[in-house]
């Protein structure tokens, strides 16, 4: 079979009207409705010369035997978030199975290095608040302990969950036993973003994702009377925390890629009759740049603390949670921009905040890289998450160039693309 875009868009077409609602995409991980699109992608490889099977974490792995044992990796996710997009993901994996009947094609079936096709299990973390959960079981990266124990809305255990799929959570470290032979791994997302529209760019280069630094803030005052307490006698907590939200664009505003958002504030009382007493606030900072990212950390903790004195107020600082930045393969980013360039003219490198599955493999030391195709309006997990079938088309073209260029480095590292 030769390489058919159209087929890849057909067949999004097809996914979105077997698992979305009215309200967009519903498959969420370890759902009914995300294994009815696993089982509809297993009609769709059925007549194809690969191997299937799920690893212990519950990624589905499509191997297209070649010559060499050593592979190249094309992934995506079919999990979406509740009321999703048509694409956030499986664009990647429909994409990437399109490419693949490519390489069956064009080599009979047995091409000089081996392809396989990953769908990462659970990438969203929409159910359990834990993004990445395959990924990162296949880079050895997550904690079973960490992860057993946490519930969703209703209270049922991704313990559970997992081993109703057939996936016991004990057996998750196993998943690292795919990394054998894993020369590459590429991976095509929608940008989520408006970089790309408003450089009137179909497709872009990803440098890496960025690192994260996110944090709980707390203000704390005094509580006292709206009506009777004379505002030079305050220690207002809110005061404190809403100078901080604004300066954190300063902060951020510094350097060219960084952002810095302050997502939730909560107040204590609360009460329209009270000056704010307590102010819970949180943090996320990114950048691709771990210095610029640990500057950005440390001036947001020094101002928070200028604004507190000025405040008449304290402040403590909890860290949530942190990823280190993640550079992607430097060879790859060069294959990926002659990729980009050959299919769209223009290309642009541009860094991820969004994190994805990518940069887990990246950190198991595993030469990865991704490559963005633009998105309307920017707007991503939302059911008006679009992009044009012109530049969809023009995605699974270059990330089929992509798969060229790294197969042909993987047998001859010193070759060029
Ligand atoms: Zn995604």
């Amino acid at each position: 079979m030769s390489l058919d875009p159209k087929r890849t868009v057909a067949e999004l077409k097809e996914l979105r009207a077997l698992t979305s609602d009215e309200n967009g995409a519903q498959r969420v991980a370890w759902t009914e409705t995300w294994l009815k699109a696993r089982q509809w992608f297993q009609s769709k490889i059925k007549d194809l010369p690969v191997e299937h099977h799920y690893d212990a974490a519950g990624n589905s792995w499509t191997a297209l035997r070649g010559a060499s044992d050593k592979a190249l990796l094309i992934g995506g996710h079919l999990d979406s978030v509740p009321n999703g997009g048509w694409l956030d993901g499986c664009l990647d994996f429909l994409a990437g199975l399109e490419v693949l009947r490519r390489f069956a094609g064009e080599f009979n079936g047995r091409p000089p290095v081996t392809v396989r096709l990953v769908d990462w299990a659970d990438e969203e973390g929409a159910r359990f608040g834990r993004s990445l959960l395959g990924s990162s079981a296949f880079a050895g990266t997550s904690s079973v302990e960490a992860d057993r124990g946490r519930t969703d809305k209703d209270g049922v255990r991704l313990e559970d969950a997992v081993e109703r799929c057939g996936f016991p959570i004990d057996r998750f470290p196993e998943a690292t036993l795919e990394q054998k032979n894993a020369a590459a791994y590429i991976e095509l997302h929608i940008e989520q973003g408006p970089v790309l529209e408003r450089m009137q760019l179909p497709l872009g280069v990803v440098l890496g994702t960025k690192g994260v630094e996110r944090h709980a803030i707390t203000f704390f005052g005094q509580e006292a009377h709206s009506g009777s307490t004379p505002m030079d006698a305050r220690h207002d907590a809110l005061a404190a925390a809403a100078k901080l939200a604004l300066e954190i664009r300063s902060i951020a505003g510094k350097h060219q890629d960084a952002v810095c958002t302050m997502g939730s504030v909560k107040t204590f009382p609360g009460i329209v009759t009270a000056v704010v007493g307590r102010c819970e606030t949180t943090l996320d900072q990114r950048d691709l740049d771990a210095q610029i990212l640990a500057g950005m950390y440390r001036e947001a903790q020094e101002a928070s603390h200028r604004f507190a004195r000025e405040e008449k107020c304290t402040v403590e600082w909890s860290r949530i949670w942190n990823i280190e930045p993640i550079a992607f393969h430097p060879a790859l980013l060069g294959f990926c921009e002659e990729a980009v360039r050959e299919v769209a003219g223009g290309a642009h490198r541009l860094p991820s905040g969004p994190l994805h599955d990518a940069a887990e493999v990246a950190r198991a030391g595993i030469p990865a890289v991704m490559m963005f195709v633009q998105s309307l309006r920017g707007i991503s997990h939302n059911k008006i998450e679009d992009t044009r079938e012109e530049h969809l088309g023009m995605a699974v073209q270059a990330l089929d160039r992509l798969a060229t260029k790294a197969a042909r480095w993987i047998l001859d590292p010193s070759a060029a693309g």
